[in-house]
């Protein structure tokens, strides 16, 4: 447990953060707290690497919402100060921290508070005797440093901890934590070092912590982004987190990629939407699909979608047409639905006048591109009759885009 949260044993994978605030910086640091606290983090971590970020500690973890780690580099005595502070929990990388000894008597004074740590090893800070096999086989150095630190922890008879091994390398980190989880059995947290910015930093992560948690390993996360914004990292999280359908936050928001069928304006109703949803906490999905035909098809499952063209688009619920509005209304019509059916206790308000004129603009807007089966089957048919089919542009409403069959 890191305060109210538990970490490992089938616990949901808790999402961590940390401020980037001088954390001695009371007003700024409770601020950054409380907004990635609001975004979703179980847990932050703050660096105290000073005397007045460690005395600032206490204030810190009585008024934070979540649980705080005191985040210690090189100085046992800083460490000891974090635990007296009440700390949640205390981050410590025993390669760094002045030797086994220094471990050893944080370790202690953690025990007897009972104060969890995370221990940690990063591929750049590995013990002196493992340089040689760092070398050889980075992978294995790192996991050996980490055993090396539990082995440390269990002769000291200390279990209350979780392990971080860091890397830059996406495969070292795969590789690395799936060695370490057949080897110990503390819970693990999951992060790639210096990941980058907000677009490299989150797809990297999304690979390397992705592909563990999919294998089951991993009980924290944290997503390093080169931002100032914490929050930033606590969506990336979370965005992991609900692909993987391992934890549910507020909305699913699902869009197409958009192609030359599109005629409406698919950017802002996008982003339009997505801030919108900002304001729900229910998991509901939503789908914005840029045409008529596939919108509605390949939409079937959330909970509400829009789907658009030129002038009018159409709102929808689990595949069936709800009503059709002009396209510069969908995104305040869309929501006036998702309203209505939080109003009726989470039921589609269906009015089905309303549901039968939008059926009727849809069969109109029916797209006869699509290769449905019983289109497919007609084509074979034509063929096998010696008579292939030719397509013709003709009547392209989508500039050359859009065949009919001739
Ligand atoms: S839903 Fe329509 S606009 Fe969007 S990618 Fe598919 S075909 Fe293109």
């Amino acid at each position: 447990m890191v305060r109210d949260v538990p970490i490992g044993g089938g616990a949901p994978v808790a999402v961590q953060t940390m401020t980037k605030t001088e954390t001695a910086n009371l007003a700024a640091t409770m601020e950054q707290i409380r907004t990635v606290a609001d975004a979703g983090a179980d847990i932050v971590r703050v660096a105290v690497p000073r005397e007045q970020d460690v005395q600032a500690l206490e204030t810190i973890v009585r008024e934070s919402p979540i649980p705080v780690i005191a985040d210690i580099h090189f100085n046992y005595t800083l460490a000891l100060k974090a635990i007296d502070a009440g700390a949640d929990c205390v981050r410590l990388n025993p390669g760094n921290i002045g030797g086994p000894e220094k471990a050893g008597i944080v370790i202690e004074h953690a025990k007897a508070h009972g104060t969890p740590l995370r221990v940690g090893v990063n591929s750049g800070s590995l013990p002196e005797h493992l340089r040689r096999l760092e070398y050889d086989d980075p992978v294995e150095a790192l996991v050996t440093a980490a055993v090396e630190t539990v082995e440390l922890m269990e002769r000291l008879d200390f279990t209350n901890f979780k392990v971080s091994m860091k890397s830059t390398s996406v495969p070292n980190t795969i590789a690395s934590n799936r060695l370490l989880a057949q080897r110990i059995p503390y819970p693990l947290h999951l992060g790639v070092t210096e990941a980058g910015t907000k677009w490299s930093g989150s797809l990297k992560s999304a690979v390397g912590l992705g592909t563990l948690l999919a294998d089951g390993i991993g009980d924290t996360i944290r997503i390093s982004l080169s931002t100032f914004h914490a929050e930033e990292e606590v969506k990336v999280a979370w965005e992991i987190l609900k692909a993987l359908k391992l934890r549910e936050r507020g909305p699913v928001l699902i869009a197409c990629p958009t192609c030359g069928r599109l005629q409406f304006d698919m950017d802002s109703v996008v982003a339009e939407v997505e801030r919108r949803l900002e304001a729900y906490d229910d998991p509901v999905e939503i789908s914005i699909l840029g045409c008529a035909v596939n919108g509605i098809g390949e939409a079937r499952h959330a909970d509400f979608g829009i789907t658009g063209a030129k002038d009018m688009g159409m709102i929808y619920s689990k595949g069936e047409p709800l009503k059709k509005v002009p396209t510069e209304r969908l995104v305040d019509e869309l929501f006036a639905e998702i309203d209505r059916y939080y109003a009726a206790g989470r039921r589609v308000v269906r009015d089905e006048a309303q549901a039968a004129e939008a059926r009727d603009w849809l069969a109109e807007n029916e797209d006869d591109t699509q290769l449905t089966p019983e289109r497919l089957a007609a084509l074979e048919a034509a063929a096998a009759d010696g008579g292939a089919p030719e397509l013709d542009e003709a009547d392209s409403p989508v500039a050359g885009r859009r065949f009919t069959r001739a």
